[in-house]
């Protein structure tokens, strides 16, 4: 039988009533994420999603890699299906898990018998098993508290499956059980991390970026897209809308104080970042937000900015560390990217002495003179749709 893939559901299991709602969903949203790679068999049993190649054609290295990036999945084991008897998982545990097993200097079987009909209990199962892997690598030890290697034997309705350790999976609930946010997606650390973050609570996003040519560059806005792309790897397809911002801090530059200039702009941000989200069906923004990063992150600045919306605006990363949301970045592979160096229409006209507690009341008399509403259309005319996906070009 051909190797297939073992996706343990995580925090799904815990659901109640519509914990079947929550399971079709993550169901279709891995056969969606297996299609790119061939075709595959996904079904459910037992908390866990089966993921079986139809055919040699299938890009099973591809495939597994797709795995790992499911939200919804706490853990993923590549495995090899036999018949139910002692006689056929020990031939496959040597065969499958040989290599591993001959590198190893101890090794263990964990079983489970999920298939109570099985004539052997779970210690049965694996000190058979146990006993004949000894047998072909008499040089590696058995150690059942700290062993190198773990050999899995799960014998369940249709087959029994063998494996080596499990990995992590995505964790997070699956994606479209949790509404859907727009993210104000900049070219820095933390907003694709943020996005990456809000996404794996099932919430399906779509990003919003302010660009302000020619202040800054093409390149800025391609870095952008492609920070996107990476997080859609994740998250699914998103459209990305890219704003023309230019106008908006020309006039912002040309008539308010010096030290209201980010925070004006952070406003502008929220307003076209609401209406944009309504358009797209989203009930909230998500930014990439860390209290006390920089001047315009503090409790009284970021209260300001969100005085400018109705709607809810989520930071996920308000408590990281910045070492925290680095690492992060990292690991799902945003980082290299985030570090190019382009600059954000954030760095355009910074203030020298930028006001880190601004009082609600003057920043309204001061955005007073500007034409806000003709701004905010001529900001959402100036607006251009892309659609990014993980595999295919922007
Ligand atoms: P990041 O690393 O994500 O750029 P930051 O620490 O540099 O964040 P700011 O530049 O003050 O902080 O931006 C704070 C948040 O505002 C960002 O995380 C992002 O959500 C949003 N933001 C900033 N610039 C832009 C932009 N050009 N387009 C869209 N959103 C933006
Ligand atoms: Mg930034």
């Amino acid at each position: 039988m051909n190797e297939m893939f073992l996706l343990k559901l995580g925090e799904v299991v815990l659901k109640g009533l519509n914990r079947f709602s929550f399971e079709n969903k993550l169901k279709s949203n891995v056969a969606r994420r297996m299609r790119p790679y061939g075709s595959f068999d996904v079904y459910l049993k037992q908390s866990t999603i089966y993921v079986e190649p139809n055919n040699d054609s299938c890009d099973i290295d591809g495939a597994w890699e797709a795995c790992h990036t499911v939200f919804g999945i706490a853990s993923v084991c590549r495995c090899r299906p036999c018949d139910k008897a002692i006689d056929a998982i020990f031939e496959v545990v040597r065969d499958y898990l040989g290599d591993d097993l001959a590198c190893a200097g101890s090794f263990k079987v964990e079983s489970k018998r999920a298939d109570k009909g099985f004539p052997l209990n779970s210690i049965q199962i694996s000190q058979e098993v146990g006993g004949r892997v000894h047998e072909a690598f008499p040089h590696v030890r058995v150690d059942v508290h700290n062993p190198d290697y773990t050999v899995y034997v799960e014998i369940r309705d249709h087959a029994a499956y063998v494996h080596g350790p499990a990995e992590p999976g995505a964790g997070g609930l699956p994606t479209g059980t949790g509404g859907r946010a727009a993210v104000l997606l900049s070219g820095g650390i933390d907003s694709p991390v943020a996005a990456h973050m809000i996404a794996k609570r099932g919430v399906e996003i779509e990003c919003i970026h302010f660009f302000s040519y020619p202040y800054t560059s093409e390149q800025a806005k391609e870095k952008v897209l492609e920070l996107a792309r990476l997080v859609s790897r994740y998250s699914g397809r998103m459209t990305v809308d890219v704003v023309g911002f230019t106008k908006i801090q020309e006039a912002i530059r040309d008539n308010c104080p010096e030290e209201y200039f980010t925070i004006i702009m952070r406003r502008f941000m929220m307003r076209i970042a609401e209406r944009i989200a309504r358009d797209h069906g989203c009930k909230c923004l998500v930014t990439g937000e860390n209290l006390g990063q920089v001047a315009s992150q503090t409790m009284e600045a970021m209260a300001a900015t969100g005085a400018a919306i109705q709607m809810p605006v989520f930071h996920p990363l308000i408590g990281m560390d910045k070492e925290e949301i680095v690492s992060r970045a990292r690991k799902i592979g945003t980082m290299e990217t985030s570090i190019l160096p382009y600059e954000d229409c954030c760095t355009v006209f910074t203030p020298r002495h930028p006001k880190t507690k601004p009082v609600l009341a003057e920043v309204e008399r001061i955005e007073g003179v500007l034409d806000i509403e003709s701004l905010l259309a001529g900001a959402l005319e100036n607006t251009e749709k892309v659609t990014v996906r993980w595999h295919g070009a922007c």
